[in-house]
């Protein structure tokens, strides 16, 4: 009889994960795309997301495509900032 083989988070060495739909960014040259759904396996000690061989197969698959717009769910807009920049305070 053999055990599950045990979590261990290579970041902060949590021994508890969870089964979680995550939404993730990838970087396109200058273009900056978002996943939804992507099932990955979500560290409960620090958030880290580990995906396992198929999701990162078709995660690549995705990305060979490169994400056509006409594939799109929907656009978001998002705040740039500057590490230059202070803030006030
Ligand atoms: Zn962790």
């Amino acid at each position: 009889m053999h055990a599950m083989p045990a979590f261990a988070c290579t970041a902060c060495h949590s021994a508890s994960a969870h089964d979680e739909r995550v939404r993730s960014a990838f970087w396109q040259h200058e273009r900056l795309v978002v996943v939804d759904g992507v099932p990955a396996l979500v560290c409960d000690g620090c958030g880290e997301r580990y995906y396992d061989d198929a999701t990162s197969t078709r995660l690549d698959l995705m990305r060979g495509s490169g994400f056509p717009d006409q594939r799109a769910r929907a656009t978001l807009q998002v705040p740039v900032f500057s590490f230059d920049d202070l803030v006030p305070g």
